[in-house]
């Protein structure tokens, strides 16, 4: 048996930045078209799967109204030696639930967490 911790869908939302979190609980991998890199794993706080694609910015091509378009929020920047998302960028929980008490104009869906990856 896998013991997997369930989501905790009544947890209230809140914008809580977690500081490090371990990088097991994670993956990383590229995204079908070669754009970016998919980050997926399961939120600190809730417990919820997240899943977040990150589209490289491509120098010149004005893509970051297409990063922002897409994720809503922020944008990230494949600079020079840091090549990973999974350790450089702030991650925020997309786990697709609502929950209570979430602003509602959220243009993502998840519990308000935010956390960095350890290396
Ligand atoms: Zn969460
Ligand atoms: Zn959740």
């Amino acid at each position: 048996m896998t013991r997997i911790r369930r989501h905790d869908h009544g947890m209230p939302y809140a914008e809580e930045d977690l500081g490090e979190v371990g990088a097991e609980a994670f993956t990383q991998q590229p995204a079908p078209d070669g754009r970016g890199v998919i980050v997926a794993g399961s939120c600190p706080r809730c417990h919820g799967a997240t899943r977040t694609l990150f589209l490289w910015a491509r120098p010149g091509t004005g893509s970051k109204g297409a990063l922002s378009l897409l994720l809503g929020r922020g944008t990230t920047q494949r600079a020079d030696g840091a090549p990973e998302p999974l350790l450089t960028e702030v991650h925020l929980c997309e786990c697709g639930h609502a929950h209570p008490h979430g602003p509602p104009d959220m243009s993502y869906v998840g519990c308000g967490a935010s956390w960095r990856i350890r290396p």
